[in-house]
């Protein structure tokens, strides 16, 4: 069908441009500041991946291989009171599906625990560090404001001597939570509040997935990161926006301490997308007060969730790709992403028929009985994907809408007296309707011309439409869920609440779907075409329930729908 071919997006063509952070790669390289890139993807384990996380996973991975150097995969492990094991195994999983690979160069915050303490203790020593007091609500009031310098908190000039025996002391498990952290001391007065002596260990006595009870202090993400880039020898770290204004404690740190390498630290704008949230925290609470079924709920923005949904890694690479790398922010429509999954999959998804809101269709001339198969083509785009049979008979299912009694102008599909094709099999014409008390059709009576076998007449006449359909006997009864958006506008919580945004109608679950039997015994994952409907994947849930269940992942341009949104 040449509804849903798209033109190829293709790969990006040698002589693109390189976005900003590959232009610095290829400079440092060339100038042999680097002798080898070495990037990092960061995750803190603290929910699944979501598709702004792809993007990352696509540029960090990304770079490493067109450069031939690594990418490391860092557990960002410093909360253990948001962080579990189950994150950290889908997280995993989730990067090798789409594709990457950290070979042996798995690594946690958590290794470099030690080290991080030890180097705090130099800090200290070097007087460029004390251990404060101060409740979290004090040292907010002292930080000051953007407009206003902060206040120095009355432990500020504790001697060394004390600052060692009071953050050992806290190591040891001394203090309770919250009552005293270790901060840099850098310049209260910065204008840059990140500089106004910072947070570096807090006290928390809980237990953490990897070290379990050893430590009840842990660093904070600015402490514990750009050390562990040094420990590792990443040489360009990678991050969002968000931490342009942490770049100079960053930097502040690294020359500081006795690393054993200098990592520098590039911003780049991070995805938005339309109709989509992408935060872990809203997306765990989107989990927890069951407002989806899980975290790979086929309408979540999760990797996995839209792996269950039926996207192809491929298409989610190419979609980065297409998106870029920037400085600035923006938000791509959600239509450019499936643009991507339709353009991988019309090339690789095999054709099938499945008929989602069945109507009857008896075909009175056609003897009681009697069936016939036909050759169907797998795939248009893929010769090499061969042919199947699909069984005809006099009792078929169409596609409900795919009749109106009483069509209007534009309508072209079957209605009373008209003739349409069989897609495969014959030219059939309506001839009589039958209904029920309540007024609705139940079944539709039609003829059919024995001269038209295949779907072509040989005087010539063709009608203008071709309906998919599925022979009663031999169908597969299955269930077919039908994804919308999450939510109801493209710039969801704009007004400040997210969940007054949800989409009530992003589920439609149909039951008493009929497919070809050909579709009754695929293996969980497996992405088809559902001629004219749209692409589908069979989901997990098919396991074990005696029925087929697919999701769907995307429509086909539907050009009927857009003629009846232009009309409205
Ligand atoms: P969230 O905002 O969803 O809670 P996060 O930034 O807290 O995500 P991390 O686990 O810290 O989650 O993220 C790991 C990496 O992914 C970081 O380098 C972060 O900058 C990057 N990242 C997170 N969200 C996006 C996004 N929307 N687009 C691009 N990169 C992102
Ligand atoms: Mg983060």
């Amino acid at each position: 069908m040449s509804e849903d071919s798209e033109p190829g997006a293709g790969a990006l063509p040698e002589s693109e441009p390189l976005d900003f952070i590959r232009e610095i790669v290829a400079a440092d390289l060339k100038a042999g500041r680097h002798q080898t890139v070495v990037t990092r993807f960061p995750p803190e384990p603290n929910g699944y991946l979501h598709i702004g996380h792809a993007k990352s996973i696509c540029l960090n991975f990304g770079i490493a291989r067109e450069f031939g150097g690594r990418c490391h995969l860092r557990f960002d492990d410093t909360n253990p009171l948001k962080e579990e094991q189950e994150y950290i195994d889908a997280i995993q999983e989730d990067v090798r599906w789409l594709g990457f690979d950290w070979g042996e160069h798995l690594y946690h915050a958590s290794d470099y625990f030690e080290t991080l303490y030890e180097w705090a203790l130099h800090l200290i020593r070097a007087g460029k560090a004390y251990v404060d007091d101060l409740s979290a609500d004090e040292i907010r009031e002292h930080r000051g404001t953007l407009t206003e310098p902060g206040r120095d908190s009355p432990h500020r000039r504790r001697s060394i001597e004390e600052n060692l025996d009071l953050f050992q002391r806290m190591r040891k498990g001394e203090f309770p939570d919250g009552s005293r952290v270790l901060r840099a001391k850098i310049d209260m007065a910065s204008g840059n509040i990140n500089l106004r002596d910072p947070v570096l260990y807090r006290i928390l006595h809980a237990s953490h997935p990897r070290t379990g009870g050893a430590w009840c202090i842990y660093p904070t993400y600015d402490y514990a990161h750009g050390q562990s880039d040094a420990i590792e020898g990443i040489t360009h770290s990678i991050c969002t926006l968000e931490f342009e204004d942490h770049r100079p404690l960053y930097d502040w740190l690294v020359e500081n301490l006795p690393v054993p390498s200098r990592p520098r630290q590039y911003e780049f704008a991070r995805l938005n997308l339309s109709y989509t949230a992408l935060s872990k925290r809203f997306l765990l609470r989107l989990v927890n007060e069951g407002r989806v079924r899980s975290w790979d709920d086929p309408r979540m923005p999760t990797i996995s969730g839209i792996r269950r949904r039926g996207f192809p890694p491929g298409a989610i690479r190419e979609f980065a790709g297409m998106i870029g790398v920037a400085k600035r922010e923006s938000t791509v429509d959600y239509a450019m992403l499936e643009h991507c999954v339709r353009d991988e999959l019309n090339r690789t998804a095999q054709r099938r028929m499945a008929v989602l809101r069945p109507l009857k269709l008896v075909v009175t001339n056609y003897p009681a009985g009697q069936t016939e198969e036909f050759d169907a083509v797998n795939n248009p785009e893929d010769p090499s994907a061969g042919t199947r049979k699909v069984p005809f008979s006099r009792e078929l299912f169409i596609e409900s809408d795919d009749f109106m009694e009483d069509p209007p102008k534009k309508f072209y599909r079957l209605a009373p007296g008209r003739e349409v094709r069989l897609r495969y099999a014959y030219l059939i014409t309506c001839q009589e309707l039958v209904k029920n008390e309540r007024g609705e059709i139940v079944e539709l009576r039609c003829t059919y011309d024995p001269a038209t076998r295949g779907g072509s007449a040989p005087d010539g006449r063709s009608p203008k439409a071709t309906l998919h359909w599925v022979s009663a006997a031999h169908a597969v009864t299955g269930e077919v869920r039908i994804y919308g958006h999450l939510f109801t506008r493209p710039d969801p919580g704009a007004d400040g609440d997210l969940l007054a945004d949800l989409n009530p109608r992003s589920e439609e679950v149909l039951t008493g779907c009929r497919l070809e039997p050909a579709l009754g015994e695929l293996p969980v994952g497996t992405r088809v075409q559902f001629e004219r409907l749209g692409y589908f994947c069979v989901d997990a849930d098919t396991k074990g329930s005696g029925r087929p269940v697919f999701n769907r992942t995307v429509t086909l341009r539907d050009s009927w729908a857009k003629i009846q949104a232009k009309g409205k």
